[in-house]
Formats: C-alpha cells, sequence, structure tokens
C-alpha cells in the first residue's frame, strides 16, 4: 500500500464532505443514489468523487486510470477525484477535444 490509511482516510473525507453525506451513508452501496449527492448536479465531478471512495474502499485508490502509476499525493491533496497523472490526464484531455469536433 503506497498511502497511509491516515491519507486516505483523510482523503476519504474530504470527497465525502464534497457530496455532503455523512461518512456512514458514504460506506452503503447505494451511495450512487443518494438524493443529496444527486442534488449537486452543478457539480460535474460527483461521479468521479463516488467513484473515487469506492476506490479508496477497494484499495485501488491514486493509481493512474492509464498508465497505473501512482498520482503524486500533491496532486490528490489538490484534486482527491483525480483518476489520472497530470501527463495522462493532459492526453485524455486533448482526446477528449479532438472527439467532440
Ligand atoms: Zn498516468
Amino acid at each position: 500500500m503506497a498511502f497511509s490509511q491516515e491519507f486516505l482516510a483523510d482523503r476519504r473525507r474530504h470527497l465525502a464532505a464534497k457530496l455532503e453525506v455523512t461518512i456512514e451513508a458514504t460506506e452503503r452501496e447505494e451511495l450512487p443514489l443518494l438524493p443529496a449527492a444527486l442534488r449537486y448536479k452543478e457539480d460535474e465531478h460527483i461521479p468521479q468523487i463516488i467513484s473515487a471512495i469506492k476506490r479508496i474502499d477497494l484499495g485501488t485508490y491514486g493509481t493512474c486510470f492509464d498508465c497505473e502509476n501512482e498520482i503524486p499525493k500533491e496532486r490528490l491533496l489538490y484534486h482527491p477525484h483525480v483518476e489520472r497523472c497530470v501527463p495522462c490526464q493532459k492526453i485524455f484531455e486533448a482526446k477528449e477535444k479532438k472527439s467532440s469536433f
């Protein structure tokens, strides 16, 4: 395990706070259906936040989706919901831009 339990617990608290739900609620299976989360439709990161909490529980949090390297701790501190390291995120966004034309 690359990240300390303390770090992961802290990130989990942060993510849960973003959803304005309690830690207890995020531990339930029905998390994606929580009305409290769905009220925040203006926050486009909701699916990523929910997914990040699940990755913390699964023990895969902080691993880049594309290159599978560890995402730097500093990045996770600023953006706890991120799914990619900076280089992969740039490639991903460049691809998304292209495909939208
Ligand atoms: Zn990467």
